[in-house]
């Protein structure tokens, strides 16, 4: 896409295709500063169908960013339960209670005050300058690159130089001007429904006379698709401690895997189970039964899980410190399961497991 002209014409043709197919989102609908910041949080690392359910229930819950800096951090974390990575919740708590203290509660615009606050990278800067500012902030995310590098027909994996180089080209066109938040979304659409990493629909793209590959019939070999690591493989192994049809659960420390969630008291490595037994003893306790292996993958990690199941009398009290928990308290079977109790995913997996089997009825 050599010339100005040919780009400037291949811009006013996405802007109209996205005018007519893009997705109805509930976060698109007149985007607030906080509502785009809390789906562009989520959306990282986690598919668009499962985002709207819990970006529906996180606005209801609260509506605001002074809602969410009074929250508690264990309801957030609950809330967020089952999008993973953590981090993201808490640095939304943390950006929520900054954004009281320091600028009324309302986000701020300039990118200087936004990069101050925690966990908003380039892109997610670039997201709410354009889109609920209508700034001229240019963004790159996985759609945009493979959107840019078909476009370009660039060869190898984009580098992020070039990548924003580009996205600041096309922004600074007269159209995108004018709207640089539309034209964000609708590289990022066209990324996710049409420009799609295997089978691009070349026939129904908007951009398909300007494209090089198109031209060049190279869309499957641009980019080249990334070579994952295999994900390590992690022993772990889980005690569902019960007690008149409650489960006993632990606090993870503040930092590390799982930070602030709960759990059935755990442990991995290549001897979490015997260590697991370990602790058990010193408890005067011992494992009733076995449930069968429960494999739980996460982007990096396989977890192949070994849980055992001990029965409790009334009144006994085992102690969890020494498996590291901060916290520890006796939780309703059913309540452990559900999607706001502050489990982790794999916590929640764990007590379904045990539900299922009839061990905690
Ligand atoms: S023509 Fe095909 S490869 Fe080029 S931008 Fe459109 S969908 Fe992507």
């Amino acid at each position: 896409m050599p010339d100005r002209a040919d780009r400037q014409t291949a811009q006013e043709r996405l802007f109209d295709w996205y005018a007519k197919h893009h997705r109805t989102l509930p976060w698109r609908d007149r985007p607030t500063p906080y509502g785009v910041l809390v789906s562009e949080l989520m959306l990282q690392q986690t598919r668009v169908d499962t985002v709207l359910g819990y970006y529906e229930r996180w606005m209801a819950r609260w509506p605001t960013l002074a809602d969410l800096a009074a929250a508690d951090l264990q309801d957030v974390l609950a809330q967020w339960t089952g999008l993973g990575y953590y981090n993201r919740a808490r640095n939304l708590h943390k950006t929520a209670q900054l954004v009281v203290r320091d600028h009324g509660g309302q986000l701020p615009s300039d990118a200087a005050s936004l990069a101050q606050l925690p966990g908003l990278g380039p892109y997610t800067l670039g997201a709410v300058r354009s889109i609920a500012f209508g700034e001229p902030a240019a963004l790159v995310d996985g759609n945009v690159s493979r959107v840019f590098s078909r476009w370009h027909a660039q060869p190898g994996q984009p580098q992020p130089r070039w990548l924003w180089q580009t996205a600041q080209d096309w922004l600074a066109l007269p159209t995108a001007q004018r709207d640089p938040g539309t034209w964000n979304q609708a590289l990022m659409e066209l990324g996710a429904t049409v420009c799609t990493p295997r089978k691009p629909a070349c026939a129904a793209c908007p951009v398909q006379p300007h494209c090089l590959v198109f031209a060049q019939d190279l869309q499957e070999a641009i980019p080249p698709a990334r070579v994952r690591a295999a994900p390590k493989q992690v022993t772990a192994a889980y005690a569902i401690v019960a007690r008149e049809g409650r489960i006993l659960l632990g606090r993870r420390p503040a930092k590390g895997r799982w930070a602030g969630l709960w759990e059935p008291p755990g442990l991995e490595g290549a001897a979490a189970g015997v260590q697991l037994g370990r602790w058990l003893l010193s408890q005067g306790l011992q494992a009733d039964r076995a449930l069968p292996a429960l494999v739980h993958v996460l982007t990096h990690r396989r977890y192949e899980v070994e849980s055992l199941v001990v029965v409790v009398p009334p009144g006994h009290e085992p102690d969890l410190q020494p498996l590291g928990y901060v916290e520890q308290r006796w939780q309703v079977a059913d309540d452990a399961q559900s999607q706001t109790s502050g489990l982790s995913r794999l916590g929640q997996r764990l007590c379904e497991q045990a539900g299922e089997a009839g061990e905690i009825a």
